[in-house]
């Protein structure tokens, strides 16, 4: 799915996150990587297959900090 030059991480890495942005929706609050993979604002994230991944990622600090 990926055609950078330096291909992005796969949707099964770890490192899923690093891929680039295709598209990002913010008034519903998701963006897709163009390794496939959803990330929500929250830092969940809808994997091509369809797996769910619960967000990981507390409030930003800035947040924390308000
Ligand atoms: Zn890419």
């Amino acid at each position: 799915m990926c055609q950078h030059q330096t291909p992005c991480p796969s949707s099964e890495a770890v490192d899923r996150e690093a891929a680039r942005i295709l598209a990002t929706f913010p008034e519903q609050g998701w963006s897709l990587l163009c390794n496939g993979v959803i990330v929500f604002e929250d830092t969940g994230e809808i994997l091509p297959d369809g797996t769910m991944i619960e967000p990981h990622r507390g409030p930003a600090r800035h947040a924390l900090a308000a």
